[in-house]
């Protein structure tokens, strides 16, 4: 048995301050990874602390120059959030060197493709990582 349900709204505040270098960077124009110096694993978006060998000795990487897409899927819902996109809208994942970058699709894009990396603010203030061909 259910009874009518009410839409509700909400929201909360990601705590952010142990990978601050990453927003920082996005609004200068700059991805970073991070890679522990313990066993070499690579995290983006960044980790403080390495998920495989639990160590907090991390060494921040800037990601850049051109990466290929390795895999991608084109979005025809809106979830809550996101009502601002009108459009159908396309996420992808990219690999620069030994990082794996998601981003949002500035074109069309296909996997395969050689893309770069840009970042600017969403319609609702956001910054993020856009892909475009390279
Ligand atoms: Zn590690």
């Amino acid at each position: 048995m259910f009874i009518e349900g009410r839409e509700l709204t909400f929201k909360h505040n990601i705590p952010v301050t142990s990978v601050e270098k990453y927003w920082k960077g996005l609004e200068e124009g700059k991805i970073y990874g991070t890679t522990c110096k313990n066993c070499g694993a690579k995290f983006s978006p960044p980790q403080a602390d390495c998920s495989v060998c639990y160590s907090s000795d991390m060494e921040w990487v800037e990601i850049g120059g051109e990466g290929e897409v390795e895999c991608l899927t084109e979005q025809h819902s809106f979830p809550a959030g996101f009502e601002f996109l009108k459009e159908p809208y396309t996420i992808a994942v990219a690999r620069f060197g030994d990082f794996r970058v998601i981003g949002w699709a500035r074109e069309k894009i296909s996997v395969g493709d050689k893309v770069v990396a840009e970042t600017d603010k969403d319609e609702t203030g956001v910054w993020k990582v856009y892909f475009k061909k390279a």
